[in-house]
C-alpha cells in the first residue's frame, strides 16, 4: 500500500532511511499533514495546465501533491543531503526535475525556460525557509519571470505584514513593495503542530494575484521605492521626520520637499503608515517632477 509522503509514518521512515538531521540554520521545518498540503494545491488551483516552480522541496512532501496535479514541478533546493533523498522520493514523478541551488542565486527565467517544455502559467507554491522569506519573495517579485500567482506558506506574522492595510500596526514598506505588483490575502492558518521539527510560531498561506499593471503608476519606480522604505524608517515619527532624515535637512531640500508634499495634497504631520499606496504614488511622482 503507498503511503504519501506527507504522512508522520513514512516521513519518520524516510528520515531514518537517509540518516537526515534536520539543520535548524537552513529553516528546515517538514509538513507532516497531507489534508495540509492538499488544502494548498486546492487554493493554488493547480491543474495540469499550470507549472510550479518550489522552493525548498525538502524530501518533496509538498513536491508530491503538486506533481500529482501539475503539468511539471521544478524545484529548487539548497542542501546537497536532500538531493539523494528526492531522488528516490521522486522516482514515481517523471514530471518533477530538482535543481540544486540556492534559489536566490538561481537564474529564474533561464531555469525555467529550460525545464518546461510548455509555455503554461506558472505558479509558485512553497513552504518557505522562513529565515529568508523576504529575500525570496523579493527576488520573485524582482525577476523577469512571468508569474501568475504565489501560494506560500511562511511565518503568520510575515503574511501579515505583507497583506497589511493602510493604518494598520503591520503596514509597512514590505506590505507596499509587495502589494504594488500583487494582490495580497491570507489564505488560511496553518498551526505548528503539523510540523516536524516544530517552529516556535504559527504559520499562514498567503495567496498572491499579479495585478495586470502596477497598483499606481509611478513615473520612476526605484525612487518609489526608497520613498516608501525611508518613510518607515523611523517608526513613531512624522512622515516630515522621516523625510528629512532620509533626504537632507538643509533649506534647498526641505523646500523641495515641502512644495512636493503640498502638490500632493499630503499633511506632512501625518504618519507613514496612514499613507495608501495611492499617496505614496502621488508623492513620488510630485518629487520626481520638482528635482
Ligand atoms: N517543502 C518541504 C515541506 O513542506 O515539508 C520543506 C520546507 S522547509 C520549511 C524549507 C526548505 O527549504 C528546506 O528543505 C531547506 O533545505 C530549503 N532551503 C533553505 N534555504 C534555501 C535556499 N536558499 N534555496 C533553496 N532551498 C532552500
Amino acid at each position: 500500500e503507498y503511503k504519501e509522503i506527507a504522512t508522520p509514518s513514512r516521513t519518520k521512515e524516510i528520515l531514518k532511511q537517509h540518516g537526515f538531521s534536520f539543520k535548524k540554520s537552513l529553516g528546515q521545518n517538514f509538513l507532516t499533514e497531507p489534508n495540509i498540503l492538499r488544502k494548498i494545491v486546492e487554493t493554488a488551483g493547480i491543474d495540469t495546465h499550470t507549472n510550479v516552480v518550489e522552493v525548498g522541496p525538502g524530501i518533496g512532501a509538498l513536491t508530491e501533491q503538486l506533481a500529482k496535479n501539475a503539468a511539471q514541478v521544478l524545484a529548487f533546493e539548497i542542501d546537497d543531503r536532500l538531493i539523494p533523498v528526492l531522488e528516490d522520493t521522486m522516482s514515481p514523478y517523471p514530471n518533477v526535475t530538482v535543481v540544486h541551488n540556492d534559489v536566490l542565486k538561481a537564474d529564474l527565467v533561464g531555469t525555467t525556460k529550460e525545464v518546461f517544455k510548455e509555455e503554461l502559467p506558472i505558479k509558485v507554491v512553497a513552504n518557505l525557509p522562513y529565515y529568508i522569506t523576504t529575500p525570496i519573495m523579493m527576488h520573485f517579485l524582482e525577476s523577469d519571470l512571468a508569474v501568475e500567482e504565489m501560494i506560500v506558506m511562511m511565518q503568520k506574522e510575515v503574511a501579515d505584514r505583507i497583506s497589511a492595510k493602510p493604518g494598520t500596526k503591520a503596514y509597512g514598506s514590505l506590505s507596499i513593495a509587495v502589494q504594488y505588483f500583487m494582490e495580497a490575502s491570507i489564505a488560511f492558518i496553518v498551526p505548528k503542530t503539523v510540523f516536524i521539527p516544530q517552529p516556535n510560531v504559527d504559520s499562514a498561506i498567503i495567496k498572491l494575484t499579479k495585478r495586470d499593471k502596477p497598483a499606481v503608476e509611478v513615473t520612476n519606480e526605484k525612487e518609489f521605492f526608497k520613498l516608501t522604505k525611508a518613510s518607515f524608517q523611523l517608526r513613531r515619527k512624522t512622515l516630515w521626520n522621516n523625510l528629512i532624515h532620509f533626504y537632507g535637512k538643509d533649506e534647498e531640500t526641505k523646500a523641495w520637499l515641502t512644495k512636493s508634499l503640498t502638490e500632493a495634497e499630503i499633511e506632512p504631520s501625518r504618519r507613514g503608515e496612514t499613507l495608501s499606496l495611492i499617496e505614496f504614488g502621488r508623492l513620488s511622482n510630485t518629487l520626481e517632477k520638482n528635482r
